[in-house]
């Protein structure tokens, strides 16, 4: 299996290669990880070599399988996208799935079902799936697609093999990103700072008009922490209650700027955050109160990732920013 153009992930990638050249190509596989680690494109990169025709240097991208794949509209590979808020994968989604996998492939050696599931999918999709990959029909590769195989039963994750994805190291992001998009050298490097090499966030960064917005949002927002009465902090968290790409953007922005304060006020330089003037107020907030506000930012971004309420989320966070450097 061929996976130059994908970064990073080493170990995934020489285990599904070895699996591919045995000629025992596990029929669940688990792909987990945070949006933006390539999940989709890890699995439509798999899809396409089990149809490819090229089984040397497969997936060769060339062969009309290939193509027909890279176009969406092979008939072997199918792909089920959990629904609504909680990305649920209903019982009927999985039911049609069981049936079409009874049938022989098309055209490949394999049909292939891409399984994106959402954070909460249900208990009764989940065992239904769980009787389709207990008793595969034969040729069926089953790949699952989800943040954290803990949102799946046991038993379904323990008959199928996972794989933990990772951003690639920045370096390697900027240097994509930078062959992807038209970008300088340095903002391809902040970027990739910025977002951890995760290569999704990177590119809704730049996509987004909400980057320069979530900067403004997160300077003021470390401009107005320090003061005594929390009536500052609350304006300028103000604008991320409606708007939750901004609010992860800014949440990530000041993370950044906490560390650069952290940065500062142990006397180092080296800064990411793009604003050393608010870091510089932040650093005058003794160091030990100092090191806990990333932790703090980071936590809130993750419990936003997970679907947490957003105005709770904000004053809450606020009122543990406050906490902090004693300010409650
Ligand atoms: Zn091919």
């Amino acid at each position: 299996m061929d996976f130059s153009d994908f970064l990073g992930n080493p170990g995934v990638k020489s285990a599904l290669s070895d699996a591919f050249s045995s000629g025992r190509f596990p029929h669940a596989i688990l792909l987990q990880g945070e949006p933006g680690t390539g999940r989709r494109t890890l699995a439509g990169h798999i899809a396409r070599a089990l149809v490819c025709r090229e089984k040397d240097r497969a997936p060769c991208g060339e062969c009309p399988a290939c193509r027909r794949a890279l176009a969406g509209s092979h008939p072997d590979i199918r792909r089920i996208e959990g629904k609504g808020d909680g990305g649920n994968i209903s019982v009927e989604q999985i039911q049609e799935m069981a049936s079409d996998a009874q049938r022989m492939p098309d055209e490949a050696d394999y049909s292939v079902y891409i399984l994106v599931f959402g954070d909460r999918t249900s208990e009764a999709s989940q065992n239904k799936l769980l009787k389709l990959i207990e008793e595969p029909p034969e040729g069926a590769v089953f790949l699952m697609v989800c943040r954290s195989a803990q949102a799946l039963l046991s038993t379904i994750r323990s008959r199928a093999q996972a794989f933990q994805l990772m951003p690639p190291p920045e370096e390697e992001a900027a240097q994509w990103l930078q062959s992807h998009a038209d970008v300088k050298p340095s903002e391809a490097q902040k970027l990739a700072a910025l977002c951890g090499g995760n290569l999704g966030r990177m590119q809704e960064e730049l996509g987004s008009g909400t980057a320069k917005e979530a900067m403004e949002a997160a300077v003021s927002i470390a401009k107005a922490l320090p003061a005594r009465g929390a009536h500052g902090l609350l304006a300028a968290t103000a604008p991320l209650l409606k708007d939750r790409a901004l609010c992860r953007q800014t949440l990530a922005r000041l993370e950044l700027l906490f560390r650069d304060a952290v940065v500062l006020r142990s006397g180092g330089k080296t800064l990411l955050g793009g604003s050393p003037e608010a870091a510089d107020r932040l650093a005058d907030l003794p160091i030990k109160q100092l090191v806990q506000l990333p932790g703090l930012a980071e936590k809130a971004r993750q419990d936003l990732e997970r679907n947490a309420n957003t105005s709770l989320l904000i004053t809450q966070f606020c009122a543990a920013l406050r906490g902090a450097i004693g300010r409650s």
